[in-house]
């Protein structure tokens, strides 16, 4: 089972903000701002494109999910990011939306 399944499983603890019956969001381990979750699908998919060929209403929830999280905190904006492969770091291979907020984001990104 791979780490992020594991979290949904409740094996591995994750500091968790928000879950309904197929999506789960929780806080990145290594902050890379002041809001920056982790939004999921229950179900193991490797990455976005896989998510949007396999389940695209789930996808949509996911991106819904991210933008509740970030009016609930009334974030001025904030920046959602898929990784998809290695080169662009990606390091866990179950789809993860990452959800940024909360200070100037510069673009492009690193
Ligand atoms: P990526 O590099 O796009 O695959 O994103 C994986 C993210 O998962 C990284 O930002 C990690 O900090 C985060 N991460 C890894 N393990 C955990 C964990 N156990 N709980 C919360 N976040 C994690
Ligand atoms: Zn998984």
């Amino acid at each position: 089972m791979c780490i992020f399944c594991k979290i949904v499983a409740r094996e591995i603890p994750a500091d968790i903000v928000f879950e309904s019956i197929n999506v789960l969001a929780f806080n990145d381990i290594s902050p890379q701002a002041p809001t920056h979750v982790l939004v999921i699908p229950k179900w193991h998919h490797e990455n976005a494109a896989e998510l949007a060929a396999q389940a695209p209403g789930l996808l949509a929830e996911i991106v819904s999910v991210a933008d509740q999280i970030a009016k609930e905190r009334e974030l001025d904006g904030y920046r959602l990011a898929f990784n998809t492969g290695e080169s662009a770091g990606q390091t866990v291979f179950h789809a993860h939306l990452h959800l940024l907020g909360g200070r100037a984001l510069g673009w492009p990104p690193g």
